[in-house]
Parts: structure tokens; sequence; C-alpha cells
């Protein structure tokens, strides 16, 4: 180990010279523990008792950054991550030159950092001076406390000020003038544009087609090349194409390009794994919780059918893409006899009282096969709610069409039986007229729509979700789900950290009024089902590998009805992920709070 490093390493441990000191020390590894453990026992006690004066928030913070700290050094987290953080650390300080040890990465500095600045009660969240309407009661207080929260609201403004919503004038005229270029290519009329299968028959399936309607980097022609060759599904609707600035570099359109056009590692990383074994692509483990062809279940009251398994664009990070086809594959469709199959296991399953339709995009399918599987449903007594998962909304509004939406209203019966829509917009750029019109056919006959948001890097800056939400609610839609993008490799590119996650949700969207923030912040645990990140209890930080990325230890939502298993799972860096921020622009330090969530 070079001398450098391990020289970091004590100045890092310098925060708590009695670690320090343990940690140099002749005593074997276990002696070490130990000590470290009565000495985090000895602070933690110090910090409560003892000095009464620390404001309760930062008593809190200690509080858990110790308890991460035991945590990471116990025998079971190091067994469950099948690595030794202790050891490692124990080995830069004294193993350098006789063995080889991994070199530790700026990220695992910079958590170990703030891990053990957060022990040392010197986390640096808070201003220094506490705010001054609590140093008044009555009147005086409150007239302070609202210039604090009005304060507050303003600095959230700076952010939000920053993205752009599709809904905005300049967007609406950048949008009308995509439009039109699109159209002169295609020597179609605005009459075709509004009919959805024109845009699927006219949907973008190779680099040089999409060359010539929009700019594109280097690296997305080169992708898009790439993919076609090897057969990877890729498409956008030329509406959705719309959506996109003529010229990148902006920013403005990042979260959609990102969301249709792949990078070359994702490719890359396709690629590799379907040279092995393309069900490892499988990250959800689907196939271990598909009873039968077409259906999968999690929960005990909900199963999902999927009649169709293509949509009418790809979005590069679906957690199906290992099983999604083509836009226009012909064998995407579940067959008749396994559709029925399909739905006889729902009609003899009577625990099942809700069933999500999905795929694949359900209103892919004629209104006249969707007609009929809605009555197929509807004619099973214990089936009393119906969601259709569709992005349609988002990419292909002309799909819903007044006719489609007669074919599925008359199911929903007050009382009886609930239809929903769940989609999934992914960015407030992606707001327009038409997708708000196609929202607002629904609503106007009492069918609600929700939103399943995918938190990307892409949608991650700050307050950029709060936005999000904000114009949903504008349009007439409610926020479902955020969930952690999934752990897949091909996808590395738009993971955010779990931390980012809870930061958003407790800084940002608490911010929101409670009828705006109405979504939940879940990491999909494969096979288990979702696991609530807002509540602490239900996950834990075990260790810290030498790239610095965090192992969770997540619990199933049955916790305390079976005795499942937990799931353990690596997430990507902090260190990273910010300096990915930063190259695009952004101030860290706005962020940094970011180190004390576990
Ligand atoms: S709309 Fe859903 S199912 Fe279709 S490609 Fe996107 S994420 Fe996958």
């Amino acid at each position: 180990m070079e001398i450098r490093l391990k020289n970091k390493l004590l100045r890092i441990l310098n925060q708590i010279p009695p670690l320090k000191e343990i940690m140099i020390s002749d005593d074997d590894l276990e002696e070490k523990r130990k000590k470290i453990r009565k000495l985090l026992a000895k602070r933690l006690i110090s910090t409560f008792d003892d000095t009464p004066e620390i404001p309760s928030l930062k008593w809190v913070l200690t509080r858990d950054a110790i308890g991460t700290f035991r945590r990471i050094i116990s025998n079971r987290s190091e067994t469950l991550s099948e690595f030794s953080f202790l050891k490692y650390m124990n080995d830069i300080i004294h193993e350098g030159k006789k063995n080889k040890v991994i070199k530790p990465s700026p990220d695992f500095f910079a958590e170990l950092n703030h891990l053990l600045r957060g022990i040392s009660g010197d986390a640096d969240v808070y201003p220094k001076s506490i705010p001054s309407f609590l140093k008044y009661k009555g009147v005086k207080s409150a007239r302070l406390r609202s210039a604090s929260l009005s304060k507050m609201a303003r600095d959230s403004e700076k952010f939000i000020d920053r993205y752009s919503c599709g809904l905005d004038d300049d967007a609406k005229r950048r949008r009308y003038n995509n439009k039109h270029r699109i159209l002169r290519y295609f020597k179609a009329t605005d009459f075709e544009w509004t009919n959805w299968k024109w845009q699927l028959h006219h949907a973008i399936k190779d680099a040089d087609t999409l060359k010539n309607l929009v700019n594109l980097t280097e690296e997305e022609y080169h992708a898009v090349q790439l993919a076609r060759k090897h057969r990877i599904p890729f498409g956008i609707t030329p509406y959705y194409l719309s959506l996109m600035d003529y010229v990148p570099g902006k920013g403005r359109d990042n979260a959609i390009r990102a969301q249709v056009i792949p990078s070359m590692h994702y490719i890359n990383a396709l690629l590799e794994h379907k040279a092995h074994d393309e069900s490892s692509l499988d990250f959800m483990l689907e196939q271990d919780t598909s009873p039968i062809e077409g259906i999968t279940r999690r929960y005990p009251r909900i199963a999902i059918i999927k009649p169709v398994l293509t949509c009418p664009q790809i979005c590069v990070y679906c957690q199906r893409n290992w099983e999604i086809e083509d836009i226009h594959s012909h064998s995407a469709a579940l067959s008749k006899p396994k559709l029925d199959k399909a739905l006889d296991w729902i009609a003899n399953t009577p625990e099942i009282n809700e069933v999500l339709i999905t795929g694949g995009d359900p209103f892919l399918l004629s209104n006249e096969k969707i007609e009929n599987l809605l009555f197929k449903l509807s004619r099973m007594k214990h089936v009393e709610r119906i969601r259709i998962g569709s992005r349609t909304l988002v990419t292909l509004p002309q799909r819903i069409t007044e006719t489609l939406v007669k074919d599925v209203i008359h199911f929903h019966i007050p009382g009886k039986r609930e239809i929903l829509i769940v989609t999934h917009f992914e960015h407030p750029y992606e707001i327009t007229q038409q997708s708000m019109d196609a929202v607002q056919k629904f609503r106007s006959h009492g069918i609600e729509v929700y939103n399943q948001l995918v938190y990307t890097f892409y949608n991650s800056r700050k307050f950029e979700a709060s936005l999000l939400r904000h114009k949903l609610r504008l349009i007439g839609v409610t926020p479902y789900y955020t969930f952690s993008a999934k752990g897949k490799e091909e996808t590395e590119d738009f993971r955010v950290p779990i931390p980012r996650l809870l930061q958003e949700q407790q800084e940002e969207a608490r911010l929101m009024p409670g009828t705006v923030r109405t979504d939940e912040v879940v990491f999909n645990v494969p096979r288990l089902g979702k696991n609530y990140l807002r509540a602490v209890q239900h996950h834990d930080v075990i260790s810290i590998l030498p790239d610095g990325r965090r192992v969770y230890e997540f619990h199933p939502w049955e916790k305390k009805l079976a005795l499942v298993d937990t799931y353990v799972y690596t997430d990507v860096s902090i260190y990273n992920y910010l300096k990915r921020l930063q190259s695009y622009g952004e101030n860290i330090s706005d962020y940094n709070s970011i180190w004390y969530y576990y």
C-alpha cells in the first residue's frame, strides 16, 4: 500500500484520536473490534447523557453515525456483505507492504471521513446559529418563523426555476417547430400526427433516421447503431422525438434523451450479459415469481398480468429489458391460449382482488382486445380493482382516443369495481398539452391517474422531482411511487445512491404540500416486493467497500408476518454520483447532507 494512502487514512482517523490509537496498536483484530465497540458505546453515552447542551438534531445525527459504524464492524455484517471493513482499514495501516491490499478509492475515503465527522458531532449540516424565531414567543416568533419559511421557499424556487416544463410557452414553440420538421421529413400531415397508428408505424428505429431528425452526439449515434446491429430493442415515437431539443447541450432534454437513447455502457454491458446468460438480466427475479406464463405475483391480494411484451417505445432502463421485445415484434403479444390460461389462473385464485395489467404496454393492444380483457376480468367477482399500467400518456398520447376511453370506463363502477391508470412521467419536460388532455380524458370520467417515477441520475438534481410532482398534480396525475433505479449493471448510468432518494424525500419533497408529495419512495426488492425506504427500520447499512459503495441489508415487507430472507444490495458510490452531478454543472455543496442519510 502506498504510504500516501496509509497517511491519508490516518489523517481521517485523527478526527477521533482514541479510534486512531486502537487502529495503529498491535492488538489483534478481535481485540480492536472489542475496543472500538467500547469506545463507541462510551461516546454514545457521553453524547447523550453528559452533554445535554448539544442541539437535539445534532444528537440524532451523532447517534445514527455511531449506530452505523457499530453495525459495519459487526461480525454479522461482515458475513452478510462478505467484506470486513475493519480488517480492510487494518490492512491499509499494517499490511501494506507485506500483502497486496486493494487500493482504497477517493470514494472510500470520502465515506469514512463523513462517517467519522458524524460520530464526532462535526457533520457540518446545520448553520452555526439557531433560527431566531426559537428565541421568541407569540406573534414575534410567528413572524420570524414565517420569514424563515418564505426564505426556504425562495431558495427552493432558485433550483426549480432552472428546470423547464413542457407547458412553458417557449417549450411549446420548440415542440411546434420540432413537430413540423418531423412531419416534413415523413411528408405527413397534422392530421396524421394525431393518429396513434401513424405514430407507431413511423416510430424511429435506426440511427440514421434519428440523426436526420435530431442532432446526435457521436456516442448517441454509435450506441443506437450498435443496438440495432445486435437487435437490442430500440424505438422512439415521432411524438416523443418532438420533445427532444433539436440541438442537445442546454440540459433541458437530458432526461428525455437518456430515456430512449442508450449509452455505450448500456449496450456493452447488455451484450456481455447476453453472451453469458440472458436470464441474468432478470434482476427482479420475475421468473421466480411467475406461477404461470403471463402472471407475476409478489403480494397476497395483487397479481400482474402481462398480455403484451412490448411498448410504443423502449425505455433504456426498463426492468423487464430481458423480456421486452422490439416495438413491432409479432411475437410480443401473449397467445390467446396462454392469455386464457393466465385469466383462468386469476379466476381460480379468489384471494386476488386487484389485477395490474401491464407488460409491455397494454394500450398497444387494439380497443377490442382491451375491452375483452377487461370484460373477462370484470366477470370475476373477487377482482374489485383493475390497474392499467401504460406509458402511452407520455410517449403516445394520441392513443388515448375517445373510443378507447369509452371502452375502458364502463367497467369502472363506483362501489363495485375501480379502474385506474398508472403511468410513468419521468420529467416535467415530458408534460405537454397533449399528455394533459390524455390524462383529463380519464379523469373526467372519474378514473384516477397515478404516476410511478423511476428516480434516475437524469431527474435527480435538487428539486427536479419536486417540480415534476407539482406539475403532475396540476394536470390531474397523483404521484404514487418513486422507485430507486434497479441495481442492474447495464443501467449503472441511471442509478442514484439510496441516500439521495432519502435526502430528496426529506429536504425537497417535504417542502411541498401533502397533496403533492403523495408518493412513497421505494426500493423494489427482487422476488419479495417493495421496501419502504422512508422507514429507517426497514434497511441497514452493513458495510462500505474499497470503492466507496455502501452495502445495504433490506428487510422484506412481510418481516413481521413470515420468516423470509433479507436482501443484501450494493449501492452506487455517493462520491462518484456527486462528481457526475458536478460535471453537469451542479454545485455539490448543495448536496452536502447526503452523507448523513443511511
Ligand atoms: S414503458 Fe415500462 S415496460 Fe415499456 S419499456 Fe418503458 S419501463 Fe419497460
